[in-house]
């Protein structure tokens, strides 16, 4: 809501609150050195693709931006707050990373559902033991959630006991349930059988259309020059080249990203 009233006093397009920035990142493992120097910048609203090749550092990127892995070097900024890093990248403060991480809600490709809870079990988790949400709310909420992504009457339900597709599904609601300001998506559709993807990509197209801010690390070409409004190619570690979908896709410039673009056609 605040935001509405900010963008009509400050028209410009880029006035949209800042989501997520990142400046100069630096990751190694060891000596091996995996992103080397990533900066960019989310708005409000913005559904950002990354694409890329296998072992281009997408994974380190997320993963980077919500602390599961430290940073060897650079600045993370959340909703207009720097994270605090120590010399050596980690988080200087482990309250403000656990607050970071709730605002920023990730959907990994292996789901990473609890399996010894129920579907509403996982979706209720968090609200309740680390934001304190009474639990009566947390349950409501969580039932509209899992309706939402087509999975009511499945409350009661084990992971175990659904498809890929649903799980899939369930590990969205999830972390929807958090009300996150933004939402990490690390290839969600990667590990699916083909006739599941549709239904996943379905319900991540209705979250961007209701200007959910995302970044959204997928191989799914098509799908990302559809929902994203922006596109940035990663290579062993750095930006190659990024823009809007048009012309990442439709005219790509560097000779890797086209050779990239012709290998996932
Ligand atoms: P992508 O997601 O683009 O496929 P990743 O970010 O997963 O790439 O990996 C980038 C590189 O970093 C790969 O060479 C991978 O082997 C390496 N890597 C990722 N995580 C670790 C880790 N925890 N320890 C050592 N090397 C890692
Ligand atoms: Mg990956």
């Amino acid at each position: 809501m605040d935001t509405a009233t900010a963008a009509a006093s400050v028209p410009e397009a880029d006035a949209r609150r800042e989501a997520i920035r990142v400046e100069d990142l630096h990751k190694s493992f060891g000596n091996l050195e995996v992103l080397k120097g990533v900066s960019l910048t989310a708005r409000q609203g913005d559904v950002v693709a990354i694409i890329g090749g296998s072992g281009s550092g997408k994974s380190t990127m997320l993963r980077c931006i919500n602390f599961l892995e430290t940073p060897s070097s650079g600045r993370i900024v959340i909703g207009g707050e720097e994270v605090a890093m120590r010399g050596d990248g980690s988080p200087a403060n482990q309250k403000q990373i656990e607050r970071i991480r709730t605002k920023l809600a990730m959907v990994f490709q292996q789901f990473n559902l609890w399996t010894h809870r129920t579907l509403l079990e996982n979706v209720i988790e968090v609200p309740v033991h680390v934001l304190k949400v009474p639990k009566s709310d947390a349950v409501a909420r969580a039932r509209q959630l899992l309706e939402r992504v087509g999975l009511g009457g499945k409350e009661e339900t084990y992971p175990a006991y659904l498809s890929g597709g649903q799980q899939q599904r369930a590990a969205i609601a999830r972390a929807l349930a958090v009300d996150p300001s933004a939402m990490l998506f690390d290839e969600p559709t990667s590990a699916l059988d083909p006739e599941l993807v549709g239904e996943v990509l379905t319900v991540i197209r209705d979250l961007a259309a209701e200007g959910r801010t995302m970044l959204l690390v997928t191989h799914e070409m098509k799908f990302a020059r559809e929902v994203a409004n922006h596109v940035v190619y990663l290579y062993q570690g750095r930006i190659e080249e990024q823009g809007p979908p048009a012309e990442v896709f439709g005219n790509p410039q560097s000779d890797r990203l086209k050779q990239f673009l012709s290998s996932v056609a």
